[in-house]
């Protein structure tokens, strides 16, 4: 719609939308307002569209991908759960262990997390594990003690859903719903958290391409869900010097491609804690919307991701070099 377009201006065009059975969504912009416009082709050109008052431009996506594509929202959108921001000009610092294992752990962390300014807790209950012999995290029993976490320190809770047998517990749990890479084009779980009233933090699978990480997230807002973080957490290469090889061309295409807030991962992408913080610096350098980084009181001892995770004793010191480069970039921590 025109900048001088009128509420019922808008109103009008969506109701003409409706009545041809065009399913229409608005988003009201700081200087736009943009209506979606989703259905069939054909029958979308039979409208008169151009001519109803206050229509500017009609602008057709030919993309694989509609909800989530850039075009359909006048702002980039901000994921807000109690009060923490992602996306925009808000960093999200998303941090925690890999796995939940105690309750001591768990708490001290958060603690830790808090302390530092941290935007979100993350912690896995479900394990997604390459060897079926490793720790497979703690299920329920960890989502209890994310609880706890969340309720002592207030930090809203980041955590895996891997099996739609588990959704009603991961969604009470969790603030926020993590689909991990291994599970990014598990489109039964990407529907079925669609349907959910937790926004999804959506991994890039390790040999997922771009476009079709925009589908997989399509998957998620087609169910009605569009309260979607995307993740980029390194790809699978040639290189072995780094555990996958982080792609922040990507995240630059992401912040082109699409409305929704774009995060790195830089601690599955190392693979070693001494790479971690330059991966996360030249995230926020980069454009990324936050990072998800792992930190555990004794990394050592931890029963998964051993060597990224960095002790939660340098986390402070972690999050203020990385918000150097947020400041830098313009943005705030969320
Ligand atoms: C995780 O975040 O702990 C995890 C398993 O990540 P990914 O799905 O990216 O491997
Ligand atoms: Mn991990």
């Amino acid at each position: 719609m025109g900048p001088k377009a009128t509420p019922d201006q808008t109103d009008h065009v969506v109701a003409r939308l409706e009545e041809a059975g065009v399913d229409a969504r608005v988003s009201r912009g700081r200087e736009a307002t943009v209506i979606g416009a989703i259905g069939d082709r054909e029958l979308l050109a039979t409208l008169p569209v151009e001519g109803y008052p206050g229509v500017e431009q009609v602008v057709p996506i030919v993309k694989p991908y509609r909800l989530v594509a850039r075009e359909l929202a006048a702002d980039p959108t901000v994921i807000e759960v109690d009060g923490r921001r992602v996306g925009d000009s808000y960093f999200g610092l998303i941090a925690g262990p890999c796995s939940v294992e105690t309750r001591e752990q768990t708490l001290e962390t958060a603690r830790v997390v808090a302390a530092a300014g941290g935007t979100m807790l993350r912690g896995g209950a479900f394990k997604p594990r390459t060897s079926p012999y490793t720790f497979q995290g703690l299920g329920i029993e960890a989502l209890e003690l994310l609880k706890e976490a969340k309720a002592e320190t207030g930090l809203p809770i980041v955590t895996e859903l891997m099996d739609p047998r588990h959704v009603d517990e991961v969604v009470e749990a969790a603030d926020v719903i993590q689909i991990g890479a291994r599970n990014s084009q598990n489109f039964l779980l990407l529907s079925e958290v669609g349907r959910a009233e937790k926004p999804v933090l959506l991994k890039r699978g390790l040999s997922t391409s771009v476009e079709e990480l925009l589908m997989a997230a399509e998957y998620v807002a087609k169910e009605g869900n569009d309260r979607i973080i995307l993740c980029e957490r390194g790809m699978k290469t040639f290189e072995t010097s780094t555990r996958f090889t982080l792609d922040l061309g990507a995240v630059a295409v992401l912040k082109k491609e699409t409305h929704l807030p774009v995060i790195v991962d830089p601690s599955h992408a190392a693979g070693r804690r001494d790479l971690v913080l330059p991966l996360a610096r030249a995230a926020a350098a980069v454009g990324a919307d936050g990072i998800i980084v792992e930190t555990h009181p004794q990394p050592e001892q931890a029963l998964s991701d051993a060597a990224q995770q960095i002790p939660t004793s340098e986390f402070a010191a972690f999050a203020a070099e990385v918000g150097a480069v947020v400041a830098l970039m313009g943005k705030e921590i969320g």
